[in-house]
């Protein structure tokens, strides 16, 4: 058993101002990795550059990074990157920015390096420093040290097998304050299924659980703002952000588990949101568990059944129809990656994959 956690966070209302030295003390001149739009609309993007600013470093952006990021946007951001001297590496986005910020800081340190030494598990892990600051409620990516990255010549998306920390993850609520209700929806159900993930997951401490349960507490609490009950306040977004953190912390130490396992080819092959994606599978995995174990989890969420959980999931996300020849693929996939069955703490075979993808 171990606990490691190297990213420091800083999770509270204006935090990139007030923690602008620690972020400028990263290096001299900053590669910032964002999306195409909304890092600049949320307000992270100015205010990240002018904390920079405040204190003489320098910044060069890069602003291409699409949803489920690209080897090939990699290494064109290397590519910026390595061009302007950049020195350190800020991510700011949902999942997709930050993964990319930890592949970028990692190619630029090995600036020699081709595209296959992402995909290299016996090459050296050494990255640029990184700062991550999250403006989705979703992947909690700014404290795992997981990269997702798409491979398109294998028709592909996963992890890669370099872990990366961040140094620095700035949590503010107000960046997701402006996400529209799918993006709330769909990000805060990757947080959700995290948590669930986690908890119960063959790799599940004492330490993790401390984690998700506290994080499925703080999920709980801003519930009702995504089932439209009630508008959200400034702490509503901040708990929405701290729960997907705490999530994140719990991944970090256990790993996902099947829901997300079975969830990359819908993304890839049926273009689901990943949040949603993962979230179809989730009542069929917890179908599986120890009952105990799920009502407990269920009960800490304010769920009474695995029922009302998929009823909130169909109400949230919606359930899109998924061509069977997809569902039956992605079946085959898990099956015949043997890390990805022993992820669960029960037995699974095929017959056990085939209820949880509903086939
Ligand atoms: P995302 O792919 O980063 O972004 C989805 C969409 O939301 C984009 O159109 C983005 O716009 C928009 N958006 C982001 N923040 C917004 C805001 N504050 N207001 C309005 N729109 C906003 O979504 P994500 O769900 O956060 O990340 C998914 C990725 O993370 C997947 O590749 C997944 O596999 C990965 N992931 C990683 C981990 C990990 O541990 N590292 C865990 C789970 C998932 P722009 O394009 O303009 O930015
Ligand atoms: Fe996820």
């Amino acid at each position: 058993m171990n606990f490691y956690m190297p990213a420091k966070v800083y999770s509270e209302a204006n935090c990139v101002m007030n923690h602008s030295v620690e972020l400028a003390a990263l290096g001299t001149r900053a590669l910032i990795v964002t999306g195409k739009n909304s890092a600049r609309r949320c307000g992270a993007f100015g205010d990240v550059t002018a904390a920079l600013e405040e204190h003489g470093v320098t910044w060069v952006e890069f602003a291409e990074v699409e949803e489920n990021p690209s080897v090939e946007t990699i290494m064109r951001a290397r590519t910026v990157g390595c061009k302007v001297k950049a020195d350190f590496v800020i991510g700011i986005g949902g999942g997709s920015p930050m993964d990319a910020a930890k592949a970028v800081a990692l190619m630029m340190k090995h600036s020699d390096a081709d595209w296959p030494y992402l995909y290299d598990k016996s090459a050296e892990t050494s990255t640029l420093p990184i700062a991550l600051i999250p403006t989705t409620a979703g992947t909690g990516s700014e404290v795992t040290a997981v990269s997702v990255l798409t491979r398109h010549d294998k028709k592909v998306k996963g992890s890669i097998p370099h872990k990366i920390f961040a140094q620095l993850a700035l949590v503010d609520g107000k960046y997701v304050s402006s996400a529209p209700a799918s993006v709330l929806a769909n990000t805060t159900m990757d947080a959700l299924c995290h948590l669930y993930e986690s908890y119960i997951h063959a790799k599940a401490t004492d330490y993790s659980r401390m984690c998700a349960e506290q994080g499925i507490r703080v999920w709980a609490r801003s519930k009702d703002v995504i089932l439209g009950k009630r508008a959200a306040s400034a702490e509503d977004f901040q708990n929405m952000m701290n729960a997907s953190t705490m999530a994140g912390m719990a991944i970090a130490h256990t790993a996902t588990s099947l829901p997300h396992a079975l969830s990359y080819r819908l993304t890839y092959s049926a273009h689901m949101a990943h949040g949603k994606a993962c979230g179809y599978f989730l009542a069929g995995y917890l179908k599986e568990a120890d009952p105990k174990a799920v009502r407990h989890i269920l009960k800490l969420a304010g769920f009474e059944s695995i029922e009302e959980l998929e009823a909130y999931y169909v109400k949230t996300c919606g359930r899109d129809a998924v061509p069977q020849e997809i569902l039956a693929q992605t079946v085959q996939e898990v099956l015949g990656n043997d890390a990805k069955m022993k992820l669960p703490p029960f037995a699974v075979n095929e017959e056990v994959l085939t209820r949880i993808a509903g086939l």
